[in-house]
């Protein structure tokens, strides 16, 4: 399969069932006030961007009033007016803002996937919810590791992520365990033996960018170096 294959596939998994309920409920009954006459997408969210990407960008899970709701990840929330603006400076997106799926937004060598990809209650996916879901970031990371040379991992739980997928394709992964940080980098080697450089961000969410805990520089710093 490829890579519309996968993202097919993903959007339509309901292999969780606490979160299957959460994504739901907000979907319908549990809208924002302010997007209640929208549509909300209400599945899992599936990878945007290149299919071949040299640069995988590891995010926690959905938003249920972002990515829950328009069906693109980091689309209609400040997390994404974060990463995408980020990304664009540093010319991997063609737009510095993702509002609507439909807003022509294109991302060259670059891929955005997340470590679970349905919303989950007060953002805190469950250990087996993440490792459930881990097995579409193996795919994921499969298929783009020909062309891959980097990833870049929002937050802890997508730092864990990435490695834990890379363990389970039999990559070589140092040891023990590196540890996340933001600007924390492992260097991985694909089954195949090329190298993949592990960047860690601090997550593009609220609480981070809000409170001057993750700066643009900062974020721009590490982007730099993927
Ligand atoms: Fe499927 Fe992942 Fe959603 Fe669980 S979190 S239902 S594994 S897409």
């Amino acid at each position: 399969g490829d890579v519309g294959e996968l993202d097919a596939r993903v959007s339509v998994c309901r292999a969780c069932p606490r979160l299957v309920a959460w994504r739901e409920s907000v979907a319908t009954t549990g809208r924002r006030a302010s997007f209640a006459d929208q549509p909300y997408w209400g599945r899992p969210g599936p990878g945007v961007g290149d299919p071949a990407p040299r640069v995988l960008v590891v995010g926690l899970a959905p938003a249920a009033n972002g990515t829950n709701r328009t069906g693109r990840m980091f689309t209609g929330d400040r997390s994404g007016d974060w990463i995408y603006a980020a990304l664009y400076r540093a010319g991997y997106a063609s737009q510095p803002d993702s509002w609507a799926a439909g807003d022509g937004l294109k991302l060259t060598g670059a891929r955005i996937v997340a470590a679970v990809r349905c919303a989950p209650p007060a953002n805190r996916p469950t250990p087996e919810e993440r490792h459930t879901c881990g097995h579409w970031l193996d795919r994921d990371l499969e298929l783009a590791a020909p062309g891959l040379r980097s990833m870049l991992a929002l937050g802890a739980i997508g730092w864990d992520a990435a490695l834990a997928s890379a363990r389970r394709l039999g990559w070589t992964v140092p040891r023990p365990k590196p540890r996340f940080g933001h600007g924390a980098q492992a260097e991985l080697v694909t089954a195949d033996g090329h190298p993949i450089r592990l960047l860690g961000s601090y997550h593009v969410s609220q609480q981070n960018t809000f409170t001057g805990r993750l700066t643009e520089a900062m974020l721009d710093a590490v982007i730099a170096r993927l």
